[in-house]
């Protein structure tokens, strides 16, 4: 089977996709499944060879389109961009740019959501994507815009290929590349603006300081990496959120905000943790917390990494963010007894409560990691023992138990102690310690207000 995706821009903040698919001769099925989940679509149409067909609805977030050898099947829909979420607008189409995320847009055989690469009944052989929004940026000022996405064909493509197109960023539009000087692997990366933003980046090193730390940090590097820096949506003052994979990542950034800073490291720390280390078994409970985890722990970490200037300019001070985030820790764990006092290991049934799955990810997995490595060094492991242990375990079994085995190879004596007090039981980590490196009182209350916030909104859908 061969599917081809052609997307133009319609009114206001839509997208059109027409999608063909072609089966071979041998075909063994009569029409082809899609997952519609999750995505803000209208089906408009499907036709085979210019007659129009039915379009079967087999579940609320599957159809069935019908497939003849030797002939195409088309369908179009719309798919909207920009709607205001918890975070800020999913995609957008803007005078001088557009955005979107593969996975928000690009309709795919529900095979790929269910079966393992071997089991699917009619493989696709190739996958392809056109692009025309000359019509749409053209009218603009500028005559050249520029075309940033991971790839446009992909080719019997699999788990891991799929997944890549779901997390990239498509980008188009009037983009310049900052440039940086002798940065080890920076031909593999780049940093693109808004042209008539580029003064505001232009002499920044700190995009180049972070991806050599991860760069030295992995002894490794993703084929290319593209960041995307977006301005606030300007209506609306919301940030726009475009895509984060292994190979393009857009989103709004203000140079002066420490939390971009450490979006943007979190990001990068994916892309190049995917790149080097892709395995589904890091993706899934219970060990999607640990592959979260290092990415909130190493977006403060690396952070230290970047020149004195710009980290007194936002602020950054690694121990002080634990020091702040563990205050967090123990302010919800005490604030709402009964609630967030669950091991780790019990992943699988908090995920489905996204204030719990994000108080996890983001707050109690980066603690535990930091406990972690200070009973690791401690106990003769070399730094960044965790995240070594993934690089090296890359084909580790899909039901294995991460922590366990990790905890087992690296802490020596302290192994059964750790795994048993903080992995398979909640209890609250040593960092007493940090308490010195405490932020001051003002920043402080703010960090325990912004959390109560940000987990309370996910019960209140706001
Ligand atoms: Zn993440």
């Amino acid at each position: 089977m061969e599917i081809n995706y052609k997307v133009t821009s319609g009114q206001e903040q839509v997208l059109i996709i027409c999608m063909s698919i072609n089966v071979s001769s041998t075909c063994p099925v009569s029409n082809i499944t899609f997952y519609i989940g999750g995505k803000d679509l209208q089906l408009l149409s499907c036709r085979i060879s210019g007659e129009k067909t039915r379009i079967l609805f087999t579940s609320p977030d599957t159809i069935a389109l019908p497939v003849i050898s030797n002939e195409t099947t088309e369908l179009t829909y719309h798919i909207q961009l920009a709607k205001p979420g918890k975070h800020g607008h999913h995609g957008f189409i803007d005078n001088e740019f557009i955005v979107f995320e593969g996975g928000q847009v690009f309709l795919l055989p529900v095979d790929f959501y269910t079966l393992s690469d071997i089991e699917m009944p009619e493989a696709v052989e190739n996958m392809t994507f056109t692009f025309d929004f000359a019509s749409l940026l053209k009218k603009q000022a500028y005559t050249n815009p520029v075309e940033i996405i991971p790839f446009n064909e992909l080719i019997k493509p699999g788990q891991a290929e799929i997944y890549s197109l779901c997390k990239n960023a498509f980008v188009f539009g009037d983009f310049v590349k900052i440039k940086s000087k002798n940065t080890p692997a920076a031909d593999s990366f780049s940093v693109n603006v808004l042209n008539r933003e580029k003064e505001k980046y232009i002499n920044e090193p700190g995009f180049f300081e972070l991806y050599s730390y991860y760069n030295d940090l992995f002894n490794s590097h993703p084929d290319s990496y593209n960041t995307v820096l977006l301005p606030l949506c300007e209506d609306s003052g919301l940030p726009i959120i475009g895509g984060s994979g292994e190979a393009v990542c857009a989103s709004s950034f203000d140079i002066g905000k420490l939390r971009d800073w450490q979006l943007l490291s979190h990001r990068m720390f994916h892309a190049f943790f995917i790149s080097t280390a892709y395995n589904p078994a890091f993706f899934i409970p219970p060990n999607l917390w640990i592959n979260e985890g290092l990415a909130s722990y190493y977006e403060i970490v690396s952070l230290e990494s970047l020149n004195d200037t710009l980290k007194s300019y936002i602020g950054a001070d690694g121990k002080s963010q634990l020091a702040g985030m563990f205050s967090q820790y123990l302010y919800i764990r005490f604030r709402y007894p009964g609630d967030y006092d669950f091991a780790p290991m019990q992943e699988a049934e908090v995920i489905y409560s996204g204030a719990k799955k994000e108080f996890l990810h983001y707050t109690m997995a980066p603690l535990l990691i930091t406990a972690f490595e200070e009973t690791a060094v401690k106990n003769g492991a070399k730094p960044d023992s965790l995240l070594h242990y993934c690089l090296n375990n890359r084909d580790f079994p899909t039901d294995g138990n991460l922590a366990k085995e990790a905890a087992f190879s690296i802490l020596g004596k302290d192994a059964e102690f750790f795994y048993e007090s903080y992995f398979s039981n909640p209890g609250i980590p040593v960092l007493w310690k940090l308490s010195v490196y405490l932020p001051g009182n003002n920043e402080l209350i703010a960090m325990l207000n912004y959390i109560d916030y940000v987990l309370e909104s996910w019960i209140h859908h706001k």
